[in-house]
């Protein structure tokens, strides 16, 4: 330790923590959660989180600059744009008390985020036709933001852009009072509430008329589940585009489906052709899907090392992004295969080092299945910092990972229909027992003793199987932990009751005391 962070550390909030004399939650404010100054994390980590913070501002600059005046309008226009401006405190949230390797990674991957996020948002605000005839949205091709585009490529003059992630999912992540509104509105026009949330939103931001006008046609998708039909309806409608259905089948394990899933895509393609005049162009696919390829085969190299205590990637850092690449960009970026080179680079130096993260303060593996709190991202991050629980893989991140055929035409569209078949949430929203079960043997794969379950109180998918997996977590002497949430919607379970069920359960099953005191009971209500 330098003479700098010696006379220095009584600031640090982990060694506060230890010591009792504060600690990770101390430089908020209450509720509204707005810092009184950045976290000090000794020399060399608080100047690299900084730089790496100015580097995020830059790219925000960089994104105004482009257009200034289409993002004004945007701003007054859109009810979600402004969330926006919460980009860098969702970043800092995510980071706390990240540390060395762990905060490196976590930094890149952000970044890789934010910075795609901007680009895409200009796109998206470029061809919006409320600010005017463009040249640009006739070259757009609207999809539903399950489905991954990586089969798109293919078209390599048009521009694939979800339909939902910028204007819905997300922006929830950033901003947690945003929905509720959608929500309200879509229960106004007649949606019955007990729609899981997320499906409400999204077609509550239609009915508020709040999507972009953009695109020469749309591809919608039934995925992950039956609550998607009737979103996507609402979507359709108003954005009035020539749609395909592409529709994948929910029973997705079973080998008799896939010729089925092929055929949409083949279908999709076809439709996209006709509506468009581009011809499909298989050298241009055979690239994008390279990357993803390389991706996923990276992807299976850094669950070799989550497997170890010795992986400086997990929680919020690691599945946020593994979400974004696959589902988002799907193979259009070559700069996150650069990242995901250089992360897998850092986690094998720390495995040869033997480097245990978080100060070595882990004491529960965790695997986290069911969909995740999308208006409470960072609560791995809480997790880790509060009862020393890491998320060492989250059931998300177990999206399709099965590589796709460079060469054969009809192989390769098998693949795509493979990979596609596996999209979020449909490891158990849909798919049946198998498929659900897998829980079970990731568990063990990646040595975890404990299994989170999220129990989203709207997804019909899981409820009324509670004492099942109790059964067989029992059998497997695995902790095994409900945490209730609403998904979107933190008025029906906000994250401080989130909180709660986890410090209920460590203090009075696991009788354990937190790592940082600070962080056991807050009030962040008002916070973004
Ligand atoms: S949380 Fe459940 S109900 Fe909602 S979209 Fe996902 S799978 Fe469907």
């Amino acid at each position: 330790m330098n003479i700098i962070d010696k006379l220095l550390e009584r600031f640090d909030p982990l060694v506060q923590a230890e010591r009792k004399t504060g600690g990770l939650r101390k430089r908020y404010q209450d509720k509204t959660g707005i810092a009184k100054h950045r976290e000090w994390r000794g020399l060399k980590d608080t100047s690299y989180d900084y730089y790496r913070w100015l580097v995020n501002v830059g790219s925000l600059g960089a994104f105004v600059a482009k257009s200034p005046v289409r993002i004004t309008k945007a701003m007054f226009r859109y009810r979600w744009m402004g969330s926006y401006l919460s980009t860098l405190h969702f970043v800092d949230r995510g980071l706390e008390g990240r540390r060395g390797p762990e905060l490196r990674v976590g930094h890149m991957h952000f970044h890789a985020i934010v910075d795609h996020v901007t680009k895409g948002l200009y796109e998206l605000l470029r061809g919006d036709e409320r600010f005017g005839p463009n040249k640009y949205s006739d070259r757009m091709v609207a999809f539903d933001e399950t489905m991954p585009p990586v089969f798109l490529g293919g078209f390599p003059n048009l521009i694939p852009m979800p339909v939902q992630t910028f204007p819905e999912f997300l922006i929830c992540n950033l901003d947690q009072h945003l929905m509720p509104h959608y929500i309200d509105q879509v229960e106004a026009y007649g949606v019955p509430a007990d729609v899981c949330s997320r499906c409400a939103a999204e077609a509550g931001v239609a009915t508020e008329d709040d999507y972009p006008i953009f695109g020469k046609c749309m591809i919608t998708s039934n995925m992950p589940c039956d609550g998607s039909i009737m979103t996507t309806g609402f979507q359709a409608r108003r954005l009035g585009l020539p749609t395909f259905p592409l529709m994948l089948p929910m029973r997705h394990s079973e080998e008799e489906v896939h010729d089925y899933s092929e055929n949409q895509i083949r279908e999709a393609i076809e439709f996209i052709e006709e509506q468009t005049g581009e011809e499909y162009d298989w050298n241009s696919f055979f690239e994008r899907a390279s990357v993803l390829n390389q991706q996923n085969a990276i992807e299976l190299q850094k669950w070799d090392l989550f497997r170890s205590p010795y992986s400086c990637l997990s929680g919020q850092t690691q599945s946020l992004y593994r979400l974004f690449y696959w589902a988002s960009v799907s193979g259009a970026s070559k700069k996150f295969l650069e990242i995901d080179k250089k992360v897998l680079e850092i986690m094998e130096e720390c495995y040869e080092n033997k480097y245990l993260p978080y100060q070595g303060k882990t004491r529960h593996r965790a695997i986290i299945w069911s969909t995740a709190a999308v208006f409470y991202t960072d609560f791995p991050t809480w997790l880790q910092n509060c009862w020393g629980i890491n998320v060492i893989i989250n059931m998300d991140s177990t999206m399709g990972y099965n590589m796709i055929d460079l060469e054969d035409k009809d192989k390769a569209l098998r693949d795509v229909a493979l990979l596609s078949e596996k999209s979020t949430m449909r490891h158990h929203a849909v798919g049946g027992y198998e498929n659900v079960n897998m829980l079970w043997e990731l568990a063990e794969q990646f040595n975890c003793d404990m299994v989170l379950f999220y129990d989203q109180i709207a997804c019909k998918g899981m409820n009324g199987v509670h004492g099942i997996f109790e059964d067989e977590a029992r059998e497997r002497d695995l902790i095994f932990m409900w945490v209730e949430h609403d998904l979107q919607d933190p008025r029906t379970v906000s994250r401080q009751e989130m909180r709660e069920q986890v410090n209920e359960f460590m203090r009075t099953v696991l009788q354990e005391e937190p790592l940082d005191e600070t962080l056991v009971d807050f009030d962040d209500s008002l916070s973004w």
